[in-house]
């Protein structure tokens, strides 16, 4: 299935729910496509345990079958985007209360290594050279994303291991391996004070209120500019109906100002093999002024001739 464009530039993005390909990098996605990279997503649960968000969608036909509506609107979300898209099979793990156990057999609660080995086989088949995962807090205190997290790390290892795994495919050495900077506490500041100077309505601001100021744990890395595609980022968005109140803080803001004052987004690169990558001497990486990369690709067009 993944044979057809092994020659090329490809970009494999890993997330814990249908709709966070959506809500995290989904521009970035959008663009490369476009470009002509071969660009997967793959999906590590079903959403299952997925509450329904849209008040429009909360019906009981919805609830009762909330397995197969997200699979349908993964299908609707990844036609929009333009990528493939395959799930790793693993159950929601819910968003537990406090001191309220896992359920048992889901993703979260599966033992690291033997839940990175669906991904290790994906990895060596699809050959990515580029990786995209959430940083080591989830981004989000999903016990599913944290595990996406975790999983993605030990199969960006093991899939460059000739001891492990020997029965899941060749090795295969992932270049570089990235982290989302998305929905971050500046990025809704930056919006906030626009929305705010031009007299627009903000609804950022409850939000930013309870939400403390202490720096960043990662540096941003690369900006990937993609303001063009924000448009097939919402409708990707948005067809995840279940999961989306359509003007919801983070979908509510004038696109012209985000467009204007966040026209990228942003990553930490984690892990590399391409040497001086992400630095100004890099050979063949664009950078921008600040001296973060402008393509997650960087120092690797011309090793595969592509692009
Ligand atoms: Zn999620």
């Amino acid at each position: 299935m993944f044979t057809s464009h092994s020659g090329g530039l490809r970009l494999l993005s890993v997330h814990a729910h249908p709709d966070d390909e959506s809500s995290k990098g989904a521009a970035t996605l959008a663009r490369y496509a476009a470009e002509g990279v071969d660009v997967l997503v793959a999906t590590c649960t079903g959403g299952e345990r997925g509450s329904v968000l849209n008040p429009a969608m909360d019906r009981p036909e919805v609830r009762a079958d909330i397995a197969r509506v997200r699979r349908e609107e993964m299908a609707a979300a990844r036609e929009i985007l333009g990528v493939r898209q395959r799930f790793l099979g693993f159950v929601d793990s819910g968003m537990p209360g406090l001191n309220e156990p896992l359920p048992e057999g889901c993703f979260a609660a599966r033992p690291v290594e033997a839940a990175a080995e669906p991904l290790v086989a994906l990895i060596r088949e699809f050959r990515p050279q580029v990786v995209v995962t959430y940083d080591e807090t989830g981004g989000y205190p999903h016990p599913d994303h944290v595990m996406t997290h975790r999983v993605t790390v030990a199969a960006f290892e093991a899939a460059a291991d000739p001891e492990r795994h020997p029965g899941l495919g060749e090795p295969w050495q992932v270049s570089k391996l990235y982290y989302h900077q998305a929905l971050s506490r500046a990025w809704f500041l930056a919006l906030h004070e626009a929305m705010t100077e031009r007299g627009v309505p903000s609804g950022m601001g409850e939000l930013l209120a309870g939400w403390p100021d202490t720096p960043p744990a990662l540096a941003t890395t690369t900006r990937v500019a993609c303001a063009e595609q924000f448009a097939v980022r919402d409708a990707a968005m948005l067809a995840h109906a279940s999961q989306v109140q359509p003007g919801v803080a983070f979908m509510a803001h004038p696109r012209d100002i985000e467009r204007e004052v966040w026209p990228t987004e942003d990553y930490h690169l984690a892990r590399t093999s391409v040497s001086g990558a992400g630095g100004p001497t890099d050979a063949d990486g664009p950078t921008e002024a600040g001296g973060a990369e402008t393509d997650l690709f960087a120092g690797l067009r011309a090793e595969v001739g592509a692009g």
